[in-house]
């Protein structure tokens, strides 16, 4: 009897432990959204890269001088830091191929679509990091293992995400 009830208590535990675990997962609170998505998978081989929030990864030449993104996403208001620190996942897109606002499963990890880039065409995804040196280390890699859930709206994403991650004042 006794180690039926001990059985039971760990069964107990175990379950809550889970439990608790799922809402520490990194994307899970995101995840009901997924369930008003469109999933996607291309066939395709996907070239994968990685940026920091710094002035190394974000600013262009241009004819007239330079382009300076540091710190900023393309969907505006948020700051590439203050999304870290929120633990969300953020990757760039080519915003003609995968609208904003839309999550993309990649090794596992969810990420939101929030920002853009020059270099960033067609098949390409470039994974936010939080230092320079994660970024320059990770690459290029390809993948055609990739997942993409494009929301019925995705604007309600990036509205959700804002209100996580706090608005940077204009
Ligand atoms: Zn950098």
């Amino acid at each position: 009897m006794r180690r039926v009830i001990v059985s039971t208590i760990v069964v107990c535990a175990v379950a809550l432990l889970a439990f608790a675990y799922q809402d520490l997962k990194p994307g899970h609170n995101l995840l009901p959204e997924l369930s008003n998505t469109k999933k996607v998978k291309y066939k395709t081989t996907w070239k994968i890269t990685a940026y920091c929030p710094g002035r190394c990864c974000n600013t262009r030449f241009t004819e007239t001088g330079i382009d300076d993104y540091t710190n900023c996403t393309a969907v505006g208001g948020l700051t590439l830091t203050g999304l870290l620190d929120a633990g969300i996942h953020v990757v760039a897109v080519d915003p003609s191929l995968i609208p904003l606002g839309s999550i993309i499963k990649y090794n596992n990890t969810y990420y939101i679509a929030l920002d853009t880039g020059s270099a960033i065409k067609g098949f390409t995804l470039d994974i936010l990091m939080a230092k320079h040196r994660q970024a320059h280390d990770f690459g290029v890699q390809y993948c055609d293992d990739i997942e993409v859930f494009i929301p019925e709206n995705p604007g309600k994403v990036i509205k959700k995400i804002k209100a996580k991650a706090g608005v940077r004042k204009p």
